[in-house]
């Protein structure tokens, strides 16, 4: 099936530092493999953009090494790639006291063909958008959510709480970090995959990235996401990739 991916991303408010780092990425040794990520840095000075790009090329650079990738290995690839991640970032931060303390989100996809798989830690988010229905496919990994998971605060609670944006999990934070793996699907026809930064997605409502998502080829859909949430206005590093499955209709 025909892809059509974009990607866009902004400093917003925080003029200069843009903590969030992403790529899409194809490989030349198995050219039907694309990569996506979308990382989201935490911690003081530069510590939270380099967080995030040492977790973007720690990925690449497992995946790159480990090519070429078979359906059956993918998952357990994608985990190890973001192992790697987490030691690579884990690693960075000990290297300094500047650096001491810093972390990072990944939500990062591998599709092969038509087949999509997602990892992902902290909360930046993946959605899959189809039939002009919007699925969310990763779980906030916040201290808000978990109270919410509790049955504590209802998610309306939850977004307007001043703890919101607090990680329970991250990369880089600990030797070792929990990866939640979504179970793989096949792209339909129409389908389109939105992956994002909380930048993004703690100022747009699902409607809008459904709207927005279901009526624009993928570059065109990344620029237009982009702008609306600097326009909300966006309060933060503001990311966003977009696949979009097939021609437009
Ligand atoms: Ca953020």
């Amino acid at each position: 099936m025909k892809l059509s991916i974009g990607q866009a991303s902004d400093a917003g408010p925080r003029k200069g530092a843009n903590q969030d780092s992403i790529l899409a990425a194809t490989f030349e040794d198995q050219p039907q493999v694309i990569l996506l990520i979308v990382a989201d840095g935490m911690g003081g000075a530069k510590a939270g953009e380099i967080a995030s790009q040492e977790a973007v090329k720690g990925i690449y650079n497992y995946l790159l090494e480990t090519i070429p990738l078979d359906v059956e290995t993918v998952p357990t690839h994608l985990h190890d790639a973001i192992a790697a991640a987490n030691a690579a970032v884990f690693a960075k931060s000990k290297s300094s006291p500047e650096f001491e303390g810093m972390g990072s989100t990944v939500v990062s996809m591998l599709i092969m063909d038509d087949t999509y798989w997602i990892a992902s830690v902290g909360d930046s988010r993946a959605y899959l958008i189809r039939d002009e229905q919007c699925h969310q496919l990763t779980t906030d990994h916040t201290w808000v959510n978990a109270r919410v998971q509790e049955g504590l605060l209802t998610p309306e609670q939850a977004a307007q709480h001043s703890l919101s944006h607090v990680l329970d999990r991250a990369l880089g934070v600990e030797e070792t970090v929990k990866i939640d793996m979504a179970l793989d699907d096949i792209l339909e026809e129409g389908d389109a995959l939105v992956l994002c930064s909380d930048g993004l997605h703690s100022v747009l409502e699902e409607r809008v990235i459904v709207q927005i998502a279901s009526s624009y080829n993928g570059p065109e859909a990344a620029q237009i996401l982009l702008e609306q949430a600097l326009e909300a206005p966006a309060e933060d590093n503001t990311s966003v990739i977009v696949v979009r499955a097939g021609d437009l209709v």
